[in-house]
This record gives C-alpha cells, sequence and structure tokens, in this order.
C-alpha cells in the first residue's frame, strides 16, 4: 500500500509539521464544540479550513452498540454515496439532525451495524453531519475510523453520505458547497491529492451509487477541491511543496443493472476484507 510507502519517506521536518497541524486541527476542533481553547492567528489559518461540522451530540445519536475502532493510520481515500432516500425540499438543521438518526436506526436496527456506517452525512441543505462515533475526534488527530460503507475498503476509505438520489437528479448547490469544503478539510488533513483520493462508490464496489449525476459531478468536484486546497495552502506555509503521491488507483467494476432499489440502500457497504461493522 502506498500509506506505508508515504510514511516511509516522511522526513522528521515533515513530521514536526504534521505534529503541528494536529495540534492546530484539535484546537480548531475544541473551538467547534464550544471549547475555550485560545488559537494562534497560524491556527485561525488552519480553523477557517474547518467546516462547521454538527456532532453526534447535536443530533442526539444514540450510543454505539460496541466502541468503535479508530485506525491510527489515515483514509487513502474518500468515497462520496447518496443515501437513496427522498430528495426532499426541508433544507433545515432539524431535518438534518432527523436524517442522521434515521441512518442511525436503520444501521443498527436494521443492518445489525455497531453504528452509523459512514463517517460523515451531508443533506440537502448543505448540512455536514458526525457519522459513525468518533469520527470527529479520529479526523483531527490524523486517524481513521473504521466505518461501513465501501465493502472491503472500510479500512482505508473515508465516507461521505449525501443525502439524496442522484441517479436523474442534480444535488442542490448548497450540498455540493458543503461537500466541496468537508473533501478540501479531509484532504488537508490526511495529506490527499483530490484528483486520486475523491472516489464514487462504484469504483469499488457494483454499484450504482453515488448516482450517474453525483457520479458524473466526481471530476468537477475535484477540480472545486483542489482548488480551494491552493488558495488554502497558500496562507499556510507549512505545506508549502507538499505533493502527495498517493498511487493506488480504485477497481472499476462494472455498474449492474437491475440493481435492486430499496431506501438507504446504495450497495455493497460490508465485505469479507472488512474487520468489524
Ligand atoms: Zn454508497
Amino acid at each position: 500500500m502506498s500509506v506505508e510507502r508515504r510514511s516511509e519517506i516522511e522526513h522528521p521536518r515533515a513530521m514536526d509539521r504534521r505534529a503541528m497541524l494536529r495540534g492546530a486541527v484539535l484546537a480548531a476542533g475544541g473551538v467547534l464544540l464550544g471549547g475555550a481553547l485560545g488559537v494562534s492567528s497560524g491556527d485561525r489559518a488552519l480553523a477557517s479550513a474547518i467546516p462547521k461540522v454538527y456532532t453526534r451530540a447535536d443530533w442526539k445519536a444514540r450510543a454505539p452498540k460496541s466502541p468503535i475502532q479508530v485506525l491510527a493510520k489515515g483514509p487513502t481515500h474518500i468515497v462520496i454515496h447518496h443515501t437513496a432516500t427522498g430528495n426532499v425540499s426541508d433544507r433545515s438543521t432539524g431535518h438534518a439532525a432527523a436524517l442522521s438518526r434515521s441512518i442511525q436506526r436503520y444501521h443498527m436496527d436494521s443492518n445489525g451495524w455497531s453504528d452509523t456506517g459512514q463517517q460523515f452525512t451531508i443533506s440537502r441543505g448543505g448540512h455536514i453531519m458526525e457519522g459513525r462515533d468518533r469520527s470527529l475526534q479520529a479526523t483531527g488527530e490524523g486517524g481513521h475510523v473504521l466505518g461501513a460503507h465501501t465493502a472491503d475498503h472500510n479500512a482505508h476509505a473515508i465516507g461521505i453520505e449525501n443525502e439524496g438520489t442522484y441517479s436523474s437528479e442534480d444535488p442542490p448547490q448548497e450540498l455540493m458547497s458543503s461537500l466541496v469544503q468537508t473533501c478540501a478539510w479531509l484532504c488537508l488533513v490526511y495529506r490527499l491529492d483530490p484528483q486520486k483520493a475523491i472516489v464514487g462508490h462504484r469504483d469499488y464496489n457494483a454499484t450504482n451509487c453515488p448516482g450517474d449525476k453525483l457520479y458524473s459531478m466526481l471530476p468537477k468536484l475535484r477540480d472545486n477541491v483542489g482548488g480551494r486546497l491552493r488558495d488554502q495552502l497558500s496562507h499556510l506555509s507549512h505545506f508549502a511543496g507538499r505533493e502527495l503521491t498517493i498511487e493506488e488507483l480504485p477497481s472499476y467494476p462494472e455498474v449492474p443493472r437491475g440493481e435492486r432499489v430499496a431506501t438507504f440502500y446504495h450497495g455493497p457497504a460490508v465485505g469479507d476484507l472488512d474487520t468489524s461493522v
């Protein structure tokens, strides 16, 4: 895996910068959570790179059935999903919270998983919600919560569920704007190249997810994330000249014909190679 190679070639100074980043992101997380941590101007520049994310406490999540596994190594890929739910018109935070609760209920009670499968959820109103337990904390520390959203790839892929069904309809602008922000934040934290890291669920599993429309927008999403990252990096001298060389490319299985259609079902989410759900 390229991840191992990447960590091997990192020189000490790079590690120092990474430690600084993690500290800053943690501090910013404190601000996000309403903490009273002070941040320097440099840290504020980093904090501005972090979008507003509603926590599990905000949407009144249930506790997971069993402790969530957190991997020390960050993900190599960001997987874009759609929720396969209705394209509702309600853009409120209340609706986003209710959506998060309904997904959690389905994943725990119908799928029998320990908790929500994905790490983050974005509503059609553009509200970004923490998904699986400890996801915000893990990202702040550069680690990775082992999720259940992309079969056989959960150990190295972080999942974003986008509310709606995008087989024939475009996602709302509010959703896409928040998706760009979220992906840029994750690419910054994990040092990912958006051109290589951002993939659709169908790139890994035989599924239509995230829908033909949203899937066709991924090249533009990658470009927009790259543009946002370049803007951010120009303000963050810590990261000057840091090019990632993640060489792992996804495979491209055929999109099946006649995939079953069901609310919340968006293709294979757990496979034999995944150690837990
Ligand atoms: Zn999916």
